[in-house]
């Protein structure tokens, strides 16, 4: 049976919860447990899949097809476990549940409450799974004391009663304030989150103190002491120049250990911290630097393409060398001429996105890189575009565009070279959509495999015929084009099994342009660098040698 680890935030928001339990996580699998890692958000969306990237930062999309919350990614990229729709969970998610079961007379005529319907339905949710590791990391969105995270903090309180002993443990995050007036860290915050906490009768077990400034003994005594914890249990959080140094950082101050003692765990296995430091090493000596152009809508927010920033991370780690990422407005095109704003880019990514806006801009990025020779990789979005530039431009058909913006706009002004997909199959399920269906939820989400093309550029960068990605989109490029773009040199070097679907097109005789119209990022590690990234990076990289 599994222990349970709950994190939890206090002071402020964004301290970095998703990433200190994804590097704990990955301490305790270096000592050779299994872990896994979930996360319950108190807003009241169903999943985050219908948020804008603004709101919630990118959609983490899981094998098994959930819209989750960008934490997950972190999760995965951290202990390589991947994600599943029920690692994932938020209030609007469970109260859906409870309705649900409400109006099925499941609660036989009862009246529902908080107490205990909803803490009921979390702490259901808790246990799913709870056979299969050795510990189940939980963490709670949110900061403690926001109303709608009462009831989760209330759930989890319940839990640990419920185990035995020994058996749940509480991490609480918070903020050390620098006061430089005084030149002072002040603990006051972290007592009366602490005190918060502890008014709602949870007793964290383990602090963790974000600081800019190193923390003296002699504060780290007091936090001890006001907030009931022991000296070696407040562990302190420095800010890192990669996230991907923390792991090694949490061990060197000891938070595996911390957890291990207040466990009671006295026969840990001796850490094995070697994938860290080898990651490490990557990320501080590298032998050059490759400059990425991301082209695309939701630039203001780097929370929006969260897990193709780490990616691209990963394909420079892979080749031992620093990626700089530069994020391109898409719209600025739509007046000016791409190839000033391009021109200084060794490579060319634009990624996944919805709607009309920008479009425009992506396609003559799009253009401007077939055109000049430049490393492209297209993903989803900006598969779909690289497809109507070849159409438009080569392939004879001038009005090509995607039905997306037709039904946006309630016109019909395109070709639909991009058309909204209706029917496919998954596994061997028949999957079938109408336009006007509910938005959440109903797009081709999730794990399809592909079939690549013998010969081709991907299937030698994947070493593999057969592949299996992550998908999350509602239109497809419509094969019926395939023999027309063909013709001009646009392979269609990945399909569907059933060979309906283009899932990969690459041009014949370019240093390197790939559009795929699933989202490898979402599978890419420090540790095991997508393949599609990690070669995308060694061709920018050919290519800064070039220019
Ligand atoms: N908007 C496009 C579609 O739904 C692409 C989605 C994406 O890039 N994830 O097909």
């Amino acid at each position: 049976m599994a222990r349970f680890i709950f994190i939890t935030g206090g002071v402020v928001s964004s301290l970095g919860k998703g990433l200190t339990s994804a590097a704990l996580g990955a301490l305790l699998q270096a000592r050779g447990y299994s872990v896994r890692l979930r996360k319950l958000d108190p807003y009241l969306n169903v999943d985050p899949g219908t948020m804008s990237p603004f709101e919630h930062g990118e959609v983490f999309v899981t094998d098994d097809g959930a819209e989750t919350d960008l934490d997950l990614g972190h999760y995965e990229r951290f202990t390589g476990v991947a994600a599943r729709a029920t690692d994932s969970v938020s209030s609007g998610r469970i109260y859906s549940n409870v309705l649900e079961k409400e109006r099925r007379g499941d609660y036989l005529g009862k009246t529902i409450q908080v107490i205990p319907h909803v803490t009921n339905e979390i702490k259901d949710f808790i246990h799913i799974g709870e056979d299969e590791v050795d510990f189940m990391l939980c963490e709670i969105g949110g900061t403690v004391g926001d109303i709608e995270g009462l009831p989760f903090f209330e759930a989890i309180r319940q839990f640990a009663q419920e185990q035995p002993r020994g058996q749940c443990l509480f991490v609480h995050l918070t903020l050390l304030p620098y006061l430089a007036a005084s030149g002072e860290l002040k603990t006051k915050p972290t007592q009366h989150s602490v005190k918060e906490l502890r008014s709602i009768g949870l007793a964290p077990d383990i602090l963790v103190c974000r600081s800019e400034h190193e923390i003296p003994e002699k504060e780290r005594a007091k936090i001890a002491l006001f907030c009931n914890v022991r000296p070696e249990a407040v562990i302190p959080a420095y800010d890192l120049k990669s996230i991907y140094e923390a792991p090694l950082a949490y061990h060197q101050v000891g938070l595996d250990q911390a957890v291990l003692d207040a466990l009671g765990i006295q026969d840990a296995p001796a850490p094995d911290m070697q994938r860290w430091v080898d990651v490490e090493d990557r990320i501080h000596h590298p032998e050059g630097e490759v400059r990425v152009g991301i082209v695309g809508k939701y630039t203001q927010l780097e929370d929006a393409y969260k897990s193709i920033a780490e990616a691209l991370t990963h394909g420079g780690m892979a080749n031992r060398v620093k990626v700089k990422v530069d994020w391109v407005d898409a719209e600025i095109f739509e007046r000016d001429d791409p190839a000033p704003h391009l021109e200084r880019f060794h490579a060319i990514l634009v990624p996944g996105g919805f709607g009309e806006r920008g479009t425009e801009g992506k396609i003559r990025a799009a253009q401007f890189a077939r055109e000049k020779g430049v490393p492209y990789l297209g993903i989803c979005l900006g598969m779909q575009m690289a497809v109507i530039e070849a159409a438009r431009n080569l392939a004879g058909l001038p009005d090509a565009g995607s039905e997306e913006f037709d039904h946006e706009a309630g016109k019909k002004r395109f070709t639909p070279v991009v058309y909204h997909l209706k029917e496919w199959v998954q596994g061997n399920r028949r999957v079938e959509r109408k336009l006007g269906d509910d938005k959440g939820g109903t797009m081709r989400l999730g794990a399809y495999s592909a079939v690549l093309k013998e010969g081709s550029r991907v299937a030698g960068i994947y070493g593999a015929t057969e592949i299996e990605e992550r998908h999350r989109h509602r239109y497809e490029v419509d094969n019926r084009y395939r023999a027309q773009l063909e013709e001009q040199g646009l392979v269609f070097s990945g399909m569907s099994p059933d060979g309906r679907l283009p899932e990969i097109v690459e041009w014949r005789d370019h240093p390197w342009f790939i559009g795929v119209q699933f989202h490898p990022e979402l599978k890419s590690k420090p540790f095991d660098p997508h393949p599609l990234f990690a070669d995308f990076i060694r061709a920018a990289k050919e290519m800064s040698r070039l220019v």
